[in-house]
């Protein structure tokens, strides 16, 4: 399985919750751990937002960061799981001291000696710049990127809520990125409408994280296929924030059939308590995919990851080995 649309602090686990609250005296409170996943009929994007309070909380040292990138890299390894893009945002992580120079580092130290006992599986990490942030923040997230070119992180990202700062606001910040030839995925289309995502493709992305409210059978649809736009579809993280009302409402067919490229991702495994595997399985019972449809969605992961070629060629070896195992599991 494949996830280009992970973030790290929505994806820690009950033990990594435990372990570090021990460590750190931090009271997880009384509702845990029903207070970490946020339910199905999740009564609005702030409840859901609320959940990200502990994980801030806990990860403030490089101690921390590492090892809940170690963590979320061996539970994806065992999963079955052959490539993952893992995103944070290193400005919040930045409160107690640390820089964000030092958070990056503490995910790609955590990545990296993950990666050296988890063969035949591959990682990258994406740093978020953050919409309620100023711009003086974002700007050194988007340095720390290009100083950390070359290593596994790979590519920036904007984050937050796109109601209150729409995405025109970062033209400065993404200018840089462009500047320094960054990967650029940024969050739009989620909360709000295809202007959004219009306005992240100025920006300078490449992909799109959710997009679902874009105007595929318009010009905006036209223009994101004309540009080679890739979608980062979370669908049961729609659900919850409200941005969607049911899975029926995923606009899955309506991006193929206009040939715009999707792929399935789970956003927030924990907070949202999924993972790619059902992801897929939500969608095929809602929408009767074949082996073929989920093949095709994952193609899309592996051509749309910001991974080198190389890799690619690896991924696709092993999603070819693979496929009828990932099917079984979402019951194909
Ligand atoms: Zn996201």
């Amino acid at each position: 399985m494949i996830d280009l649309h992970l973030h790290l602090d929505g994806s820690l686990s009950e033990q990594d919750f435990i372990y570090l609250a021990k460590k750190d005296g931090v009271d997880l409170g009384k509702d845990f751990p029903n207070n970490i996943y946020v339910p199905m009929d999740c009564p609005s994007l702030e409840v859901y937002l609320e959940r990200f309070a502990l994980p801030g909380l806990l990860l403030q040292s490089y101690e921390n960061i590492a090892h809940v990138t170690n963590s979320l890299v061996r539970r994806l390894f065992k999963m079955g799981y052959i490539y993952a893009e893992i995103r944070f945002a290193p400005q919040l992580h930045a409160q107690k001291g640390l820089s964000q120079m030092d958070a990056a580092k503490a995910a790609l130290d955590g990545l990296n000696k993950a990666l050296e006992e988890c063969k035949g599986f591959e990682a990258n990490l994406i740093l978020c710049c953050m919409r309620h942030a100023d711009e003086a923040t974002n700007i050194e997230t988007i340095e720390v990127a290009n100083k950390l070119k070359g290593t596994r992180v790979v590519a920036v990202d904007l984050a937050g809520a796109e109601a209150l700062h729409p995405c025109s606001y970062y033209k400065n910040v993404f200018d840089l990125a462009k500047k320094y030839n960054l990967n650029i995925t940024i969050h739009g289309g989620e909360a709000t409408g295809s202007d959004e995502v219009m306005m992240a493709l100025d920006n300078g992305a490449k992909r799109i994280g959710h997009g679902v409210h874009l105007d595929y059978q318009g010009e905006d649809g036209k223009r994101a296929k004309q540009e080679n736009i890739c979608f980062e579809f979370c669908p049961t993280s729609n659900l919850q924030t409200k941005s969607l009302k049911s899975y029926e409402d995923v606009p899955l067919l309506g991006f193929v059939k206009q040939g715009i490229p999707v792929t399935v991702n789970s956003d927030n495994m924990t907070v949202s308590n999924t993972d790619v595997y059902q992801e897929f399985s939500h969608l095929y019972q809602t929408f009767k995919l074949s082996k073929e449809n989920v093949y095709e969605l994952l193609m899309n992961s592996i051509k749309y990851a910001f991974t080198s070629d190389d890799v690619k060629q690896k991924l696709l070896i092993e999603l070819n080995k693979r496929i009828d195992k990932f099917c079984q599991q979402i019951s194909i």
